[in-house]
């Protein structure tokens, strides 16, 4: 099932005035229609009688999380492409949910940094209060669903800067969505990032060193996680600078694509 958040592109007569803001819905999407639903889809929802056809929406993040946790190093050859070994236990870092954008909106790169790179990575999407969690103990009650996040990284600032923080955290930095899918195989998912349509990445998420059931439980001992929030699982190799006027987009077969175009910020 595939869950989003949206704003219809027309707003209705009665919206129109005082508040210029679309409302923002909740929707549940089959074929090519969104169905709006009510309630907390951490919980309990359920479909309403409004619906529109998908082309009339404008998709926004599928989740506004409290945080999103982040994995660097996760898959062997990306450490390797920055001569980086391969952690021994998880590293991790955050995004602010300020640096959060929406299925094709633009990524905006900040003004004197020298490169800027996508990261295509799977978000794990948690659906309940989630703390101390053992090892070995079963995750899947605290995942409501998956979705791409494009981990956005300004490498100047990342090989300058002791922490990652300004590297990671500019506005736009972390595009989320198109949709958050309740049902997904793991097992034998993949990411893919194509730049301006050409594949630049591509891995089994089989290849990453700490795999989704080890990430959660040990996340889960250093900070609360809240529904809502996303972990992201970190980047395979292939990771590479975007211009203005390029196109990013990263693919999880099954779920969806993620596509930003990439502007430079006017002054
Ligand atoms: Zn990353």
């Amino acid at each position: 099932m595939k869950l989003c958040r949206f704003q219809p592109r027309v707003i209705s007569a009665d919206q129109v005035g005082a508040n210029a803001h679309p409302e923002v819905f909740q929707g549940v999407i089959s074929g090519e229609t969104v169905r709006e639903i009510s309630g907390d889809i951490f919980a309990r929802w359920n479909v309403t009688n409004r619906s529109w056809p998908l082309t009339d929406v404008k998709l926004l993040p599928p989740v506004m999380p409290s945080k999103i946790v982040c994995l660097g190093r996760n898959y062997v050859e990306h450490a390797a492409e920055f001569n980086n070994p391969t952690p021994k236990e998880p590293l991790i870092f955050l995004k602010p949910p300020s640096s959060l954008l929406a299925p094709d909106d633009p990524i905006v790169l900040p003004p004197g940094v020298q490169r800027v790179d996508f990261e295509g990575e799977l978000a794990v999407i948690i659906s309940k209060e989630c703390s101390q969690l053992g090892d070995g103990e079963d995750v899947r009650p605290y995942i409501a669903g998956y979705t791409c996040l494009n981990d956005v990284s300004a490498r100047d600032y990342q090989a300058l800067d002791k922490q990652w923080t300004r590297a990671k955290s500019f506005d736009t930095f972390c595009p989320l969505g198109p949709v958050m899918e309740t049902e997904y195989d793991l097992g034998s998912g993949t990411v893919e990032t194509l730049l301006n349509g050409v594949r630049k990445q591509y891995s089994a998420f089989s290849a990453m060193v700490f795999p989704v059931n080890v990430i959660i439980p040990w996340v889960s001992r250093v900070m609360t996680l809240l529904p809502g929030d996303v972990i992201a699982t970190g980047t395979p190799a292939g990771v590479g600078p975007m211009q203005p006027g390029d196109t990013v987009e990263v693919v999880l077969a099954g779920i969806g694509t993620l596509s930003n175009p990439v502007i430079a910020r006017t002054a």
